[in-house]
């Protein structure tokens, strides 16, 4: 389980999160949604070790890790898909995915996540050998996502995989996050802008607004709360 507990995050003189509490319960999906600049990726980067709070814990498995350098956290099984997915563009499909396990040494073990991820994505599977540059944005997301489950992350932080992606495929990359979530009990913190998506898979969901959670609930609450509706589904 992960536990964030008053986070207080700044870029130089100006604070981006103001006392930040969440929690992520074992094996759940939980959404943090939010308009541009609220907060969310700054969030996503601090737990990472990216960013260093001014104040305020994180603890993962009742372990602290606020602080801890990002190779320490990925160690732990923590992974960040980060927005606009940053593929290795002038490496293959493959490649890519080989980048992702660089901490494996174990080759069977290598190949069967491999194989796992082919069958989530097999449209990764047809693309083995095409340079990542070449995919389709819908498909580097996937091979983004694939990348971070070649690492076998206990905990998975997505930032915005719906970002920039055609309706359709966007469908069939939050179904497969649910499979994934389902199948390998990996606990997730999935950041969106889209919040009406990540409602629909996540069981809880924190607003963020200018770094502060205004409100958290479960979705089906979220989701029926005027002032969520409004501001957030479209009315
Ligand atoms: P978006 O969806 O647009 O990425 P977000 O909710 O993820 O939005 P953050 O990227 O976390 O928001 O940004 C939170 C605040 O911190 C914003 O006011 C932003 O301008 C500021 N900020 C983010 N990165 C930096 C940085 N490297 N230096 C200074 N300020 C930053």
């Amino acid at each position: 389980m992960l536990k964030i507990e008053n986070l207080a995050v700044s870029y130089g003189a100006i604070r981006a999160l103001h006392e930040v509490s969440l929690t992520v319960e074992q094996g759940s999906i939980v959404t943090l949604i939010g308009s541009n600049g609220a907060g969310k990726s700054t969030t996503l980067r601090t737990v990472s070790g990216l960013l260093r709070p001014d104040s305020g814990t994180i603890t993962w498995n009742g372990e602290r890790i606020d602080g801890l350098a990002p190779h320490k956290g990925v160690a732990r099984g923590l992974c960040q898909v980060p927005e606009g997915r940053m593929v290795f563009a002038n490496l293959t499909v493959r490649e890519n995915l080989a980048m992702g396990a660089y901490l494996q040494h174990d080759h069977a073990a290598v190949r069967r996540e491999r194989d796992y991820v082919f069958s989530v994505f097999p449209r990764l599977a047809e693309r083995e050998k095409q340079q990542a540059g070449t995919l389709s944005g819908g498909e580097q997301q996937m091979l983004a996502i694939g990348r971070a489950l070649m690492g076998q992350p206990k905990f998975l932080m997505l930032d915005e995989p719906s970002l920039g992606i055609a309706p359709l495929l966007v469908k069939s990359i939050f179904a497969q996050i649910v499979e994934i979530n389902r199948s390998r009990g990996i606990t997730m913190l999935l950041v969106e802008q889209n919040a009406n998506l990540a409602l629909e898979i996540a069981t809880h969901g924190y607003v963020l607004e200018t770094g502060r959670i205004i409100l958290h609930d479960r979705s089906a609450a979220l989701r029926a709360d005027p002032k969520v509706r409004s501001a957030y589904l479209g009315g």
